[in-house]
């Protein structure tokens, strides 16, 4: 009995002991050192970096030209993810294989999909008439501001103590943000609205289409999980001839071969189609050129399809 007692006693002193490590630990970690904070696709990581400045360190999983929809996660990204104070993730289904992973983190985790404050009735729906949509929000830049207030009030509840520096940060992120849609609004106003069209492998530009008014054409499904067949390759040959359209625009992220189908295709009808250029889609450029940031990404597609087009 005595015995008892004394292990009680001694396990209660061992649990207030083991809790007390645990608070200082994540004190230090608050004040001391930086949130650690994984992300998924870049332009998470790149909004995340805008508002948490010195106070985060950022992981981005997915480089530059990963497919998202396609990307499994390796053993070392459930590492980067255990290790994370915070995850940000796109969500919409964007990142199709790693759901089940992000729901497990969810209950040991601040794991946040950026997509989570925009309305239902704000987002676009899949072509093929589930009840899913369309993930690809980052194309309307007013979404993406959407998305930046999420990640600063997330930083804020998670450290409230540099509240000011989030804010700041987040205005200082959206004002660019602001200037980059107008930026888009304008350029693409441009183009003769008979030639407005833009035709690329897979729907990911709906978003931008509705937002900047360009009329989004592509060959595969929303998800480049889905395969295109030799009727979807013949219907957009037929259209590109029909409406004299100049030129079809490649994807960083997805193969190209798709694409290359439909000019060959309208080449043999005698209609000349060029290749545009290259858009980023679902991935950025690399790290260290321009189009290594979501602003100079969507710059880089508004000057591509605008002098491929006008
Ligand atoms: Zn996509």
């Amino acid at each position: 009995m005595r015995h008892l007692k004394y292990f009680c006693i001694l396990f209660v002193i061992t649990i207030v002991f083991i809790s007390g490590c645990g608070n200082s630990a994540k004190t230090s970690k608050q004040h001391e050192g930086k949130i650690q904070i994984t992300t998924t696709i870049g332009m998470i990581k790149d909004i995340v970096n805008e508002v948490g400045g010195e106070h985060v360190a950022v992981v981005g999983l997915m480089k530059s030209g990963v497919d998202p929809h396609l990307y499994k996660a390796s053993q070392g990204d459930i590492q980067k993810l255990e290790k994370a104070n915070i995850i940000f993730y796109n969500g919409l289904h964007l990142e199709g294989k790693m759901i089940d992973i992000f729901k497990k983190m969810a209950k040991k985790k601040t794991t946040i999909a950026v997509s989570k404050d925009i309305s239902e009735d704000q987002l676009r729906g899949w072509d093929d008439g589930t009840e899913g949509h369309d993930p690809h929000i980052w194309f309307n830049v007013k979404h993406w501001i959407t998305a930046t207030k999420t990640v600063r009030d997330e930083l804020i509840k998670y450290d409230p103590d540099h509240k000011e520096d989030y804010q700041t940060n987040a205005d200082a992120y959206i004002k660019k943000l602001e200037e980059l849609d107008q930026y888009a609004e304008d350029k693409i106003a441009s183009i003769p609205e008979q030639t407005r069209v833009l035709v690329t492998a897979h729907d990911a530009f709906g978003y931008f289409g509705d937002r900047y008014g360009i009329e989004v054409m592509g060959l595969q499904g929303i998800s480049t999980a889905s395969e295109y067949g030799s009727k979807d390759v013949s219907e957009l040959r037929d259209f590109l001839v029909a409406n004299k359209i100049k030129a079809v625009f490649m994807e960083s992220s997805v193969p190209k071969k798709a694409i290359n189908a439909v000019v060959e295709g309208a080449k043999k009808k005698g209609h000349n189609v060029k290749i545009g250029g290259e858009l980023f889609s679902d991935a950025m450029g690399e790290e260290g050129t321009p189009e290594g940031t979501y602003i100079g990404m969507v710059r880089h597609n508004v000057d591509t399809i605008v002098d491929a087009l006008k």
